[in-house]
């Protein structure tokens, strides 16, 4: 069985257990460093980024995180997740987790679509899908090992790193769960990898 976690320090939580349990896998609600021993990816939900710092920081999770992600271990960065996993944040000399190589800018749709729905297109998941953007931030810079998924009015809204993957939208706010399965896909590849690794240890 395939076990994701979701970081529960604050924002959107119970919705990305419910999404991540539509697609058949184990969620499990992630508030301290033990608990990311035996995951095999990890969801970093939407809420406020600076709120959420200061709880990392607080129970010392941005190492153990960035450890996480170096044993090759999926993240999946949505809206304030997205920003945390940001290299750079416009306008801010602060980082985050830093670990993709994007720039963002935060609350950038403008306060009189603080809140909005969109049809777009992601690529490899759907032609159309439903996305909330709830103060989105969006990429304005993206390194050359970052494609790009979605674009929403001329901006990226969708990015993948490896097996790192941001959204600027809320995509467990709706019932489509394509891009949830899409993280999940990610993760199940991520552990193949990783088990063909050992095999290729054990046997020489
Ligand atoms: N505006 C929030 C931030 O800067 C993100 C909003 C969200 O996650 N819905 O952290």
């Amino acid at each position: 069985m395939t076990t994701i976690g979701i970081l529960g320090l604050q924002g959107a939580v119970r919705e990305h257990v419910q999404a991540v349990e539509q697609c058949g896998a184990q969620a499990v609600v992630v508030k301290s460093v033990e608990q990311l021993t035996g995951l095999d990816g990890l969801i970093l939900p939407g809420g406020e980024s600076t709120a959420m710092r200061r709880l990392l920081d607080k129970y010392e999770m941005i190492e153990p995180l960035k450890e996480f992600a170096a044993k090759g271990k999926p993240l999946f960065g949505t809206c304030a997740g997205l920003i945390l996993l940001a290299k750079e944040i416009d306008g801010s000399d602060q980082v985050h987790l830093g670990l993709m190589d994007i720039a963002v800018e935060r609350n950038s749709f403008g306060r009189q679509r603080d809140s909005f729905e969109a049809e777009i297109a992601i690529a490899g998941v759907a032609d159309s899908m439903n996305a909330v953007f709830i103060r989105a931030p969006h990429i304005t810079e993206a390194g050359e090992n970052v494609e790009i998924l979605a674009k929403y009015d001329g901006r990226i809204v969708a990015a993948r790193e490896g097996y790192l993957l941001g959204c600027s939208f809320h995509p467990e706010l709706t019932d489509d769960y394509r891009f949830t399965q899409y993280f999940l896909d990610m993760v199940n590849a991520a552990k193949e990898d990783f088990s063909q690794e050992k095999v290729a240890i054990d046997t020489s």
